[in-house]
């Protein structure tokens, strides 16, 4: 047995969501639970504009429901912004399952999440995210012909693409802190420091890219897998997660969780250029002024990191991979423009983006 509200119909039961702090014009709200499998689970489309929104299934373990709902209202605001800036005709959409992925997830269940998925009748397209595997998306797949990211076709070098959007996201991260480096230091890489926080799937892949170009690596993680490979392949230094914001290098990759950018980290960075991979990158949008007074350049997480939906974007369309590689490419140039424009009206780039973002997917062009 299924219950699904939508906040169009059901306006008065949940007026409180519409007072929420991260309630933010939000198009569409529904809830869903399905008895049978358990499945609890939250689908927030931000913004439909520029076309159906689309973002990944996030699952874990939250401890009520209003943690999620916090959570997934922020997230699919999130892609309106990455999507619009990536110039993609997209919206922006996430969704959240309650539970442990490692306990709690059944068939049943993500099949049940299909159905949930589909009766938005394509308002929402769902991909990978969190907790979730393509072998997940594969089975939402049967129930919902609204999923994304299952069947990639080619990498954006034309190499055998696995599924995962990551060679993309770090592809498009290094051509965004190249061109930040080219505007801030008016330098190419080479010589040029850098330290990675996170040598994931993502801070690895970076970290590739820049040794090639002869950029000097400082790294870290909490585990010690990658490290030690960095340190053999690329002759990277290994510091501990908690040096990593002080050190003198020339530019500052987050690649690991959120919120790396707060008041403490702050009054430590030497680096004069953020430029990496996590979404959420500055804990408080104030943040961005902070760094912009220290004359930091910040290149905005949502628009450095746009490469993942980027990939899913061309796959779902069958283009190119040349096409695809064109267009991460082109991240470096958005972010210039961003720079451009922030300077000339004397605003931080996270807020200058947001403008240029707003901008396009309010007026939906
Ligand atoms: P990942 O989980 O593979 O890598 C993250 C790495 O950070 C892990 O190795 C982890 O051990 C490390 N880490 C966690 N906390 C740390 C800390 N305090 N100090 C140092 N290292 C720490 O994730 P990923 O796919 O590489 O993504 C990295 C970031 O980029 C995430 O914020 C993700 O949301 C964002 N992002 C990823 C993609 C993608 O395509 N994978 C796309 C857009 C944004």
């Amino acid at each position: 047995m299924c219950a699904t509200f939508s906040f169009q119909n059901f306006v008065g039961i949940f007026m409180s969501v519409f007072d929420h702090p991260a309630y933010d014009q939000h198009e569409h709200v529904a809830f869903y639970h399905d008895i049978k499998s358990g499945l609890k689970a939250i689908i927030a489309v931000h913004n439909t504009n520029l076309g159906p929104s689309l973002g990944g299934c996030r699952m874990w373990p939250y401890a009520n429901s209003a943690e999620a709902l916090t959570d997934v209202l922020r997230l699919s605001k999130g892609m309106s912004y990455k999507s619009a800036m990536a110039n993609l005709k997209l919206g922006g959409g996430k969704s959240v399952i309650i539970g442990d992925p490692r306990k709690d997830k059944s068939s049943d269940m993500m099949l049940a999440m299909g159905d949930f998925i589909q009766s938005l009748g394509g308002k929402y397209i769902s991909a990978e995210d969190s907790g979730i595997a393509v072998s997940d998306l594969k089975t939402m797949a049967q129930r919902s012909s609204y999923i994304a990211g299952t069947h990639a076709k080619y990498r954006y070098d034309g190499g055998p693409a696995d599924g995962n959007p990551a060679p993309s996201t770090a592809y498009g991260v290094y051509m965004g802190l190249k061109a930040s480096v080219a505007h801030k230091l008016k330098s190419d890489l080479k010589g040029v420091s850098v330290a990675i926080q996170g040598l994931g799937h993502v801070g690895f892949r970076l970290a590739e890219h820049l040794h090639k170009e002869g950029a000097k690596l400082y790294v870290t993680d909490i585990y010690p897998d990658n490290l030690d490979k960095a340190a053999q392949q690329f002759g990277a230094t290994v510091v501990s997660p908690d040096e990593i914001f002080a050190l003198d290098v020339d530019v500052f990759a987050p690649c690991a969780l959120g919120s790396a950018i707060n008041d403490h980290s702050i009054g430590q960075l030497k680096a004069s250029v953020i430029a990496g991979a996590a979404n959420n990158q500055l804990a408080e949008e104030r943040h961005g002024q902070m760094l912009m007074e220290k004359g930091i350049l910040y290149a905005p997480d949502y628009v450095i990191n746009a490469g993942g939906v980027i990939d899913i974007y061309h796959q779902k369309q069958g283009s190119t991979a040349e096409a695809l590689r064109k267009h991460l490419e082109g991240l470096g140039d958005t972010l210039t423009e961003i720079y451009q424009k922030a300077e000339q009206q004397g605003l931080p780039t996270n807020i200058e983006a947001n403008k240029i973002a707003e901008q396009r997917f309010l007026a939906g062009v």
